[in-house]
């Protein structure tokens, strides 16, 4: 048990400071987990604290990825010129089929990355088909807290496939892969909300490790009762709800079509924005939606790496924080933007915002960066008051970054080094929940071998299984990229690509 363990004092190094967006020598004092003290160099340290010598580290918050997919981290590299609509339709072969035992390997290298990569915690959209699973969700749960990452874990569902929630493009389809795609079938509403109103009552996961979350996939993916479903759930246990919202504009124009109005709009309309409510990418949102989120007290995830990646847009992250809209970073999962490193993703955050307007005060600064990646990202998993800043009561969860590393040297300015130079190499050690779980690069309590042993027999065992499966959806991707295409060519009253 952490309380039984002597306090431990990090001396000598120097501290991000989030909140008061400075960098400075400071000691840090911390017991049962938690820090509880950050003073002057040589502060007192109760007697038998054990030292940790910083010296020549930065010592930073622990990342805190707001939106992945544990279950896709098998998909790196996969795919090169997919759109959202490509992936989606790649997804049979690309994710599918993975067993219990696979799960558990998948959400194990998806944490162990973020470890290696200087992140703590993460909102996860985990998929299992046809229905979330029970034991697929432990093991996600207990795989993530092996590792060391605090994880929000949220079902991601759909009630509607991807062939009949594309307005028009079941019909685009030429025989035989129409009837191919009117075969597949999702799991119904009620079949879903089953399995989640099981699991949030059976929820027994220590809840500052693990808290479960529902993830209603995309709005035109589910239907309206199914929504009201997931809104009344989430009410009913106090969890959270993330759902990719507005990511493509194919999306966008889906929507108008579909339902009249915005798909924010329509989510407003079911009642399922709210303080626990978590929007994930929001490209294609317009300053009503922005203000309709910020008027009901949600949240978005940002994720401009994999927006790049799939050609989806650049999000109006400016103009949320010029709202006060909480929003977090997220890399997204590994198949569509092929890696968990939030170094990257705060790069890219930063850069993006450059194109929003030609005046530099305007852009997202550093500190803007820093704080969505820590403080913005511990909102959004509903650990706001607990983890993502270094300050007397939150949790130890830190990195230590090597001053040492060519990134670092000179040492200029390392807050803009973190966001402008660092890429994850220089990161040493992390320490989640007052323990190490990375000593010198190096996992501590957890065999990366086995586990990239346990990965390469699943991902061939994957592979040979999905081989009919990726010759038809790959097949049939001419059609469904020409039918999105033509979607995405139609007009759309924001704009947020270049074309
Ligand atoms: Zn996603």
């Amino acid at each position: 048990m952490t309380e039984q363990n002597p306090p431990l004092v990090v001396r000598g190094g120097q501290l991000l400071d989030v909140v008061a967006q400075c960098v400075r020598q400071a000691d840090i004092l911390i017991a049962g987990g938690c820090i509880v003290e950050v003073g002057q160099p040589e502060m007192d340290a109760p007697q038998g604290s054990v030292v940790i010598d910083a010296t020549d580290c930065l010592v930073m918050p622990g990342l805190v990825n707001a939106h992945t997919h544990g279950h896709s981290s098998l998909g790196k590299g996969l795919g090169d010129k997919w759109s959202l609509e490509l992936l989606l339709n790649a997804l049979p072969w690309a994710g599918g089929g993975l067993t219990l035992e696979d799960k558990e390997t998948a959400a194990q290298l998806n944490a162990a990355e973020m470890i290696l990569k200087g992140c703590t915690a993460a909102y996860d959209m985990f998929f299992e088909f046809p229905t979330p699973s029970e034991d697929g969700l432990r093991l996600a749960a207990r795989a993530y807290r092996d590792v060391g990452v605090r994880v929000q874990l949220a079902p991601m569902m759909a009630d509607t496939t991807f062939y009949r929630a594309v307005p028009g493009l079941l019909d685009s389809l030429p025989a035989p892969h129409r009837e191919r795609a009117e075969a597949m079938a999702a799991a119904s509403h009620q079949e879903h909300l089953a399995v989640c109103a099981q699991m949030l009552n059976a929820w027994d996961h220590d809840r500052d490790w693990a808290r479960p979350a529902l993830g209603p996939t995309i709005p035109l993916h589910c239907s309206d009762a199914f929504l009201i479903g997931c809104r009344d759930l989430a009410k009913d246990f106090g969890a959270g709800v993330q759902m990719h919202l507005a990511e493509s504009k194919v999306q966008a124009v889906a929507g108008i079509t579909r339902y009249g109005k915005t798909l924010t709009a329509h989510l407003d309309r079911l009642g399922l924005l709210g303080p626990r409510f978590v929007a994930a990418h929001g490209i294609w949102l317009d300053d009503d939606d922005l203000k309709l989120l910020q008027d009901r007290s949600a949240a978005l995830a940002h994720n401009p790496a994999s927006n790049l990646r799939l050609g989806s847009g650049i999000a109006p992250a400016t103009k949320m924080r010029d709202i006060g809209l909480v929003f977090g970073i997220g890399t997204d999962g590994s198949a569509s933007s092929d890696n968990q490193n939030m170094f990257e993703a705060m790069r890219a955050a930063s850069f993006v915002s450059r194109m929003h307007s030609p005046d530099p005060a305007t852009w997202l600064s550093t500190w803007d960066v820093l704080n969505a990646a820590t403080i913005g990202g511990a909102r959004l998993l509903g650990m706001g008051g607990t983890i993502g800043q270094i300050t007397p009561g939150f949790k130890a969860d830190l990195v230590f970054l090597d001053l040492a590393n060519v990134n670092f040297v000179p040492l200029n300015d390392a807050a803009n080094q973190i966001v402008n130079c660092e890429d994850s190499s220089a990161v040493r050690d992390v320490m989640v929940d007052g323990r190490m779980v990375l000593k010198d690069r190096q996992f501590v309590n957890f065999d990366y071998n086995q586990l990239r042993l346990k990965v390469a027999a699943a991902v061939g065992r994957l592979a040979e299984a999905n081989v009919e499966t990726k010759e038809r959806m790959e097949a049939m991707a001419p059609y469904v990229a020409a039918h999105c295409v033509g979607l995405a060519c139609n007009p759309y009253h924001v704009k947020r690509t270049v074309h």
